[in-house]
């Protein structure tokens, strides 16, 4: 075990409100996880904070008429408020803009330059001449050339995933103007990512950096170790880590040829994480270097998928080739949460805004919560329904776990004016965790001891679907405990057996009280004030049960005077769910959403053929003369050619795609020596060649304009 934990949950871009996406990708699942720690008693730091930098912003800003830093003002805040609102407790939630920042993202910098990880080099990068500016990152989109996409950034497509630079997009378009950029010369500093790829190769693999063994590789998700290894695998490049902009921190000024350049924003935002650790630790009166320097902190980085690479290799690399600090123990990535059969879509409104849900359900933050951790991508994409959100709540949360406090809390106050009674431990009863068989109270502790274990073995594998299930399996035992006793029946008859169940399902409650605070924070809170228990300090509060559970001590002693019962949760109305699916995609232009891209089908490749077989084939440029249509045939057109040295007549079947005045004139390409074929009564004296794609649609394969006729092609 470590002495102490760094964890970080990845900063959002303050350029738009949060949506599930993000709750359910990165930040839930860091939170339970810390909060998990908390509980356990360890040292624990949780930081995280807005990206302010990067031409997202910028973007944005002038899309809205309006500065980068007003922008960034606007989200930082919504950001941070949505954030205290559904219960991520972050240590610090800073931002890049801030003055520590700029200040140790320049010193990293100085530090790499100093260590010769950088390489200076002047290239040609894409220039919008109608802006005046060079197009990195997002001022760029296009094709990209790994999945196709027609919407990829320059810095990385959002549909694969894959990282990307502008020179890597084809038919590159400004996101300024619009135009076709054009290449210009520009020095940048890029990071040796090349002299890397050795190291990074054996420490993701293997664990070990520098020969010692930091981390196992076996705890890492495969779809995270997958992903690192289709990178090296390809071989890393240098990557230039500046960038022509107005906007982000400065390159230092003392540095020859800074003028104009700022720090590429995958640079400083995952620096962020170490700036926010500091201005923390100035808040708190700690030392921030312990948590990033000292080989026993486990560093923790939560993310979603699309930011594998930055984490697992590009941030490390930037550690390393500081020298100073240490590498991330593990990065347990998420994978992407799709919703209501769709992707979520900022532009197309197709997600479930997390201010919003605030506002809509205000007190059923938790509701949310357990859905998300219901459906969270752990080891693959998932989805979210209305309709499975309102079962859900139903059907667990208020039929089994609320329905369970309510009638504990309720008997309890009903047979026993809400004190806890005394017992005799020897009553036999029924035990809620198998059918028919007799129950101990010692037993039944040590159940729980069990349960509360093997959910915290869950969280620190980050099986947080998994540990959630361990948790509703104590309610779920707590209800089966209430059914096969029926006190309600036996209490006149059996009053000693009635109070050892009361009392021991009193006792499940306050378990559940504490083992739901990773995951329903809000909901612990009103339960331990149910109970009288005072609130959790998220200090070794869970250490403390387990604690007293090994010696096989009740959490409430007998006399313990409970607080009043509430409902914990309360069902939700068909209505409610119809007006939120109502709101998807309601600002959506009237237009219906373009269709999804489906996968590609490409015919079979043909068995090879040897140069003999081609060279026989003899294949000449041509031009259409004249064309017509033959009679009683849809399909094809008769031709005349022109090959230079003759006109050959030539039946094509394009009717069905070209008219004979669109075809008049085209510059062809024809297999000329293919034998003639009689068909309708015409001879045909050759073939056109043209290109299919998989609808069916066809294009001419052209020589360039003005070609001459006759001649070969090869
Ligand atoms: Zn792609």
């Amino acid at each position: 075990m470590k002495k102490r934990y760094l964890v970080t949950a990845a900063l959002p871009y303050a350029n738009g409100p949060l949506h599930i996406g993000h709750l359910a990708g990165a930040y839930l699942p860091a939170d339970i996880y810390v909060r998990y720690l908390r509980l356990m008693g360890r040292d624990v730091v949780f930081v995280c904070g807005s990206d302010e930098h990067g031409a997202a912003i910028t973007v944005k800003a002038r899309k809205e008429g309006t500065t980068p830093q007003a922008i960034v003002d606007q989200y930082h805040t919504v950001l941070k408020d949505t954030f205290e609102k559904i219960g991520i407790g972050f240590d610090i939630y800073h931002r890049t803009s801030a003055p520590i920042h700029h200040q140790t993202s320049q010193d990293f910098f100085r530090k790499l330059l100093d260590k010769g990880a950088f390489l200076e080099e002047t290239t040609e990068q894409y220039f919008d001449e109608i802006a005046g500016q060079f197009l990195a990152d997002r001022y760029i989109v296009g094709t990209c050339p790994v999945c196709a996409n027609p919407e990829a950034y320059g810095d990385q497509c959002e549909k694969c995933g894959s990282a990307l630079s502008p020179t890597d997009l084809i038919n590159p378009k400004s996101m300024l103007s619009g135009s076709v950029p054009v290449k210009r010369p520009t020095k940048h500093w890029f990071l040796r990512l090349d002299q890397h790829e050795a190291w990074l190769r054996e420490w993701i693999n293997t664990g070990v950096a520098d020969g010692k063994k930091l981390h196992n590789p076996a705890d890492w998700k495969n779809h995270v170790l997958g992903q690192c290894n289709s990178w090296l695998d390809q071989g890393l490049q240098p990557r230039a880590m500046t960038r022509d902009l107005d906007w982000g921190v400065d390159v230092p000024q003392e540095i020859p040829g800074s003028e104009g350049k700022k720090l590429y924003v995958w640079l400083d935002a995952p620096i962020g994480y170490i700036s926010a650790t500091k201005q923390w630790a100035l808040d708190n009166g700690k030392d921030w270097e312990p948590y990033w320097k000292s080989d026993d902190t486990a560093l923790v980085h939560f993310i979603g998928k699309d930011n594998i690479v930055f984490h697992c290799l590009i941030f490390p690399a930037i550690l390393k080739a500081h020298g100073d600090f240490i590498l991330p123990c593990n990065v347990p990535a998420n994978q992407f949460l799709n919703l209501e059969g769709r992707k979520l879509s900022t532009s197309k409104n197709w997600a479930v805004w997390v201010h919003e849900y605030c506002a809509d359900f205000p007190g059923q933050e938790d509701v949310l919560r357990y859905n998300m951790i219901k459906k969270m991508p752990e080891q693959s994409d998932s989805e979210f329904t209305w309709k499975g959100f309102q079962e859900t709540n139903n059907n667990e949360l208020v039929n089994n776990l609320a329905n369970f406090v309510n009638r504990v809390l309720v008997l309890s106050h009903k047979y026993y004016a809400g004190i806890v009674p005394a017992i005799d431990h020897d009553q036999d009863f029924k035990s809620g965790w198998e059918t028919d068989k007799t129950g101990s109270y010692d037993q039944e502790l040590s159940l729980l001891y069990g349960k509360l274990r093997e959910m915290g073995t869950e969280i620190e594998r980050f099986n947080f679907r998994e540990a959630l299930r361990v948790v509703m399996e104590i309610s779920s035992a707590g209800n089966a405990l209430l059914q096969f006793n029926e006190p309600w029946k036996t209490v006149k008859d059996e009053p000693e057996m009635v109070k050892v169940v009361l009392n021991l399902a009193l006792q499940y409650v306050a378990v559940l009280s504490v083992a739901i605070r990773p995951f329903l924070p809000f909901s612990a809170d009103r339960l331990r004030k149910m109970l009288n228990l005072g609130l959790l300090r998220d200090k070794g509060d869970l250490l403390a049960i387990l604690n007293e559970l090994v010696e096989g001590n009740p959490i409430m002693l007998p006399n313990h005077a409970l607080g009043q019962s509430e409902h914990l949760f309360s069902r939700i109305s068909d209505e409610v769910i119809e007006a939120q699916i109502a709101k998807l995609g309601a600002s959506e232009p009237a237009s219906a959403p373009a269709a999804e891209p489906t996968e590609i089908q490409y015919a079979p490749m043909k068995e090879t053929i040897q140069f003999d077989d081609f060279a026989k084939m003899d294949i000449r440029t041509g031009k259409i003369l004249t064309a017509e249509k033959m009679e009683k045939s849809k399909k094809l057109l008769k031709l005349s050619v022109d090959l230079g040295f003759e006109t050959r007549t030539i039946l094509s079947g394009i009717a069905e795609h070209f008219s004979p005045e669109e075809v008049v004139g085209k510059q062809v390409v024809v297999l000329a020596n293919l034998a003639p074929r009689p068909m309708m009564g015409v001879e045909s004296q050759g073939m056109i060649l043209m290109a299919e794609n998989e609808q069916g649609a066809l294009s001419f394969v052209s020589p360039a304009d003005g070609w001459p006729s006759g001649f070969g092609v090869r």
